[in-house]
């Protein structure tokens, strides 16, 4: 599924975040250490190499909402962006730090002149966000940042399942009706 808003294509797929060759950053799930760990974590710092811990170290540790970037090693992207989001229920508002979670990989994004970006379904694994209400927030802040978007031009939403991907279509198909 696809929509235009603005000048930015947004777009749902199954899939795996690390498998996106053509987008050129990829964000990351991170911990606040931004250490391999599990889940996307785990999979990112596989795909991208050693090198990637050395490079994340030093901007370790970061806060929930935050968001860095390095780039992408051995992986097909040339940066990742790494983000801490809300455990649920724990770093509280969980909802508004969700929000700046994505919009700070956004921001980020934009200011290294990034064209495309792919989103795994943050904080909805072992940090407990329900999917749908977090597919709220994030396609929610996605589609109002969109607008303010120097460089980005296509942002894609990569869920794992089925049931994350249709979640995330009928929340996008609400929040922006197609004719
Ligand atoms: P968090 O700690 O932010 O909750 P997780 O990595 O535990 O992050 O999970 C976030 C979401 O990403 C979950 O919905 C999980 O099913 C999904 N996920 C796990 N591995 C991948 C992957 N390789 N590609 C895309 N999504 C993934």
């Amino acid at each position: 599924m696809r929509v235009e808003k603005g000048n930015v294509t947004l777009e749902i797929v199954q899939g795996d975040i690390t498998k996106q060759p053509d987008m050129e950053a990829i964000v990351n799930a991170a911990n606040a250490e931004l250490m391999p760990g599990g889940g996307v974590a785990g999979a990112i710092h596989r795909a991208a190499g050693p090198e990637l811990a050395e490079a994340c170290r030093p901007l370790a540790p970061i806060r929930p909402g935050q968001a860095v970037i390095t780039p992408g090693f051995r992986l097909p992207n040339r940066y990742v962006i790494h983000v801490l989001g809300p455990v649920y229920g724990r770093d509280v508002p969980s909802d508004r730090l969700l929000a700046d979670a994505y919009r700070n990989a956004l921001k980020v994004a934009d200011a290294h002149k990034v064209r495309s970006v792919a989103f795994p379904a943050i904080s909805t694994g072992v940090f407990g966000y329900p999917m749908e209400e977090a597919a709220q927030v994030a396609l929610k802040t996605v589609l109002e940042e969109a607008s303010r978007l120097q460089h980005v031009r296509h942002v894609r939403f990569v869920l794992f399942d089925e049931r994350a991907r249709d979640i995330h279509e009928k929340v996008l198909a609400h929040l922006e009706p197609t004719t």
